[in-house]
């Protein structure tokens, strides 16, 4: 009874070995196909074990393998040290200071080689939270195994003898789609508080329940992500929203009481009533992209996220008497220094989403040298994508985004056609002007500049 209590607090199925013991599984049972394993993985897992070393395919590469999935990258690990590592491969490079890694490069394909990691978690310097500010012991492959975050990310896969050292369950958690922290949820998350984003995402992505004993302290310990440098905090959060499971990521974020308070991104994006469905058709459309294999590019996304609360600050500016172009510059500063003290958006995003917004107003002139000028714009694809959102979300005519297909796709002397039509119309192709707005309440300019929820339900009028 007791041994079964500490089992489960250990997070271990009844199967589970003791402490330090994996289950090896064999071809018949794990059912990885080898067709799935990159040959480059392969030569490095070779390479260390031809010179003696143990070298072991590991982590999310062995998940995926074991869901039938072709793994996006795959990891090794390995007994020996980095220099030992370096010496075998012509293009080897270690880096990282304070724990080191070696990148092999075969042609364009990275691979990262890690020495097995000591379980120093008790001993590791911690904040005063109690998470672990520096883990850099080198350690047995059981120790190794320990301080990995989820049993189903604690496998290793040998390509030489197929077989997998499964040491946490990790297997039969895969079979049962249960996320399961390994040891006691509340210790590992507050040693590391950014594995309760990696919970939501994983679940999300691998559509797998969180184990209520690893969900239950989620909801608690939520304000220690908090406490996290915020270029980790960004990175996860990135991961998050490129998984090509990005909406069910959020929904799920919000389930497990992730989002509220956490960053500030996040409640714009999740608790906007009116840009609800422009973020939802961003994100469904980055989830396309991804599962398509078509490239997303993080400032698009972001630039997505924030639109409305750009959107609201634009007409709150205006209406206090600046003129829309500056008007638009100020809210996206205003939104941009929000966000990167908190999201560390690196400077080649922010100035990416800075961008895509400005060009939108330009999107409306359609008469004289203004269209030319834009189609020149490094940037119009991404602009032009994002204009074909605000007319898909119904914040501006769909007219505005069909004019502008056209246009791109036509011949010098179609786009001259265009352009006259656009004068000659008052159709829909040329009404540039906002949708009509829903019973708008008029506030005070003070009072919108102030308010961070409710966007306007339309744009602000434009020059033309
Ligand atoms: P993905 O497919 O998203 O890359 P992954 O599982 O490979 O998923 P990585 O961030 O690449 O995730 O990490 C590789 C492995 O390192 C994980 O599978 C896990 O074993 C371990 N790991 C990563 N981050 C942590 C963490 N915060 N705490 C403990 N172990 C971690
Ligand atoms: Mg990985």
């Amino acid at each position: 009874m007791i041994k079964r209590l500490i089992r489960s607090l250990l997070g271990k199925s009844k199967k589970a070995l003791k402490p330090g013991q994996a289950q090896v599984l064999d071809r018949k049972q794990h059912g990885i196909d080898p067709q799935l394993v990159s040959s480059n993985a392969v030569r490095v897992t070779k390479t260390l074990q031809d010179a003696g070393f143990k070298a072991f395919i590991v982590g999310g590469a062995v998940r995926d393998l074991l869901l039938h999935v072709k793994p996006k990258d795959f990891d090794i690990a390995t007994n020996a040290t980095p220099e030992q590592v370096k010496k075998l491969f012509r293009r080897a490079f270690i880096i990282g200071r304070r724990f080191q890694i070696v990148h092999v490069m075969f042609g364009q394909d990275l691979l990262e080689v890690t020495t097995f990691r000591g379980s120093s978690a008790d001993s590791a310097p911690k904040d005063e939270h109690g998470r672990v500010l520096r883990d850099n012991t080198f350690g047995e492959q059981h120790e190794d195994a320990q301080r990995r975050d989820f049993t189903i990310n604690a496998m290793y896969y040998d390509p030489a003898t197929e077989t997998v050292l499964d040491y946490y369950g990790g297997i039969a958690d895969i079979r049962a789609k249960t996320l399961r922290i390994i040891g006691l949820a509340e210790v590992r998350f507050r040693e590391d508080p950014v594995r309760m984003l990696r919970a939501v995402r994983f679940a999300a992505r691998l559509n797998f329940t969180i184990d209520p004993a690893t969900s239950a302290p989620i909801a608690l310990m939520a304000s220690l992500i908090d406490n996290v440098p915020a270029a980790r905090v960004f990175d996860e959060m990135l991961k998050l929203l490129m998984s090509g499971q990005a909406l069910a990521c959020l929904q799920q974020l919000r389930k497990e009481g992730l989002h509220h308070g956490l960053l500030p991104l996040l409640d714009v994006v999740l608790e906007q009533p009116l840009g609800e469905k422009f973020v939802t058709l961003a994100l469904g459309n980055t989830d396309e992209r991804i599962r398509q294999g078509k490239p997303v590019s993080p400032g698009f996304l972001f630039a997505s996220l924030l639109w409305h609360q750009v959107l609201e600050k634009w007409q709150a500016y205006q209406a206090a008497g600046e003129y829309p172009i500056p008007a638009l510059h100020l809210a996206a500063d205003d939104v941009l220094d929000a966000q990167t003290d908190k999201l560390a958006l690196q400077r080649k995003i922010a100035s990416d989403m800075r961008d895509i917004w400005a060009m939108q107003p330009r999107f409306e002139r359609r008469t004289g040298k203004s269209p030319y000028k834009l189609l020149e714009h490094p940037r119009l694809r991404a602009g032009y994508d994002f204009l074909l959102l605000r007319c898909a979300s119904g914040e501006i005519q769909s007219g505005i985004g069909e004019w502008w297909t056209a246009f791109m796709e036509a011949d010098g002397s179609g786009r001259e056609i265009l352009l006259t039509q656009k004068i000659n119309t008052a159709g829909s192709a040329s009404n540039t002007g906002p949708a009509p707005a829903k019973k708008r309440k008029r506030r005070s300019p003070a009072s919108r500049a102030r308010s961070d929820s409710a966007a306007p339900a339309t744009a602000p009028v434009l020059p033309d």
